[in-house]
């Protein structure tokens, strides 16, 4: 499934077809789908080249990385959007703010009432998701499903805070067929159009199951040179 031996541009052409396919084949439209480069703990060097191919949608999962990344890079690349798809601390907030697009793990009330804060202070509002655990796993980020609804409806009447859509990371040993099924059950509840999910291994079932955007890595980029 990964493409690590082929460039950069060759392995992006390849994700980006076989995305295409996967949204028709589900009766989707082609480009639809966003492809958000994970590049986390990627060297330089590699995220230079993913955006020479004229990628501009990337996640990281920690601030301080990101941070480091990408504060310098904005001023030269028009069009960037950065997602945050790790866990966020509530004292991290207004860094978050600051830099990122799109937060996708906004997962208990604690860290809205900090993004509020942060908004009110920078004038930045990023576009927000929320994590959903949709396996339950206790050692994960994210709310339960069955309390998804009610906090999606809370953020919005408590905080003013317009959610986007929903996230999920399935665990590891299970079918994410069934995790993503899940995922877009909750969104069509919750009147939610955006759906954050898929990864190297499975962007194309998440895709056929609703996906908006997918989180693309190790296909896209190469291994880590750290495991994750
Ligand atoms: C690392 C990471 C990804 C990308 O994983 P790959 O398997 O390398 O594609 C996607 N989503 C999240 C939340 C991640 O932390």
């Amino acid at each position: 499934m990964t493409q690590s031996h082929s460039s950069p541009r060759d392995a992006r052409d390849t994700i980006l077809s076989r995305m295409d396919q996967a949204a028709k084949a589900a009766g989707r439209p082609a480009g639809d789908i966003t492809l958000v480069a994970v590049s986390k703990k990627q060297p330089d060097a590699r995220v230079e080249a993913v955006l020479a191919t004229g990628q501009r949608v990337f996640g990281e999962n920690r601030v301080q990385e990101a941070q480091a990344r990408w504060a310098g890079r904005r001023a030269d690349h028009d069009g960037l959007e950065l997602r945050l798809i790790g866990p966020l601390q509530s004292n991290k907030a207004q860094d978050a703010v600051e830099l990122f697009d799109v937060i996708e793990t906004l997962d208990r009330e604690k860290l809205a009432k900090a993004l509020v804060k942060a908004m009110d202070a920078t004038g930045r509002r990023p576009r927000l998701y929320v994590q959903v655990n949709t396996g339950e796993e206790e050692q994960k980020a994210g709310l339960a499903p069955a309390e998804t609804a009610n906090f999606v409806a809370r953020m919005r009447e408590a905080y003013g805070l317009e959610i986007e859509g929903l996230m999920c990371i399935p665990p590891v040993e299970e079918p994410a067929s069934l995790h993503f099924a899940l995922l877009a059950k909750l969104a069509a509840e919750c009147g939610l159009a955006k759906l954050s999910m898929g990864m190297s291994a499975d962007y194309e079932t998440a895709i056929k199951l609703g996906a908006t955007s997918v989180r693309v890595g190790s296909a896209l980029f190469g291994p880590r040179p750290d495991p994750a």
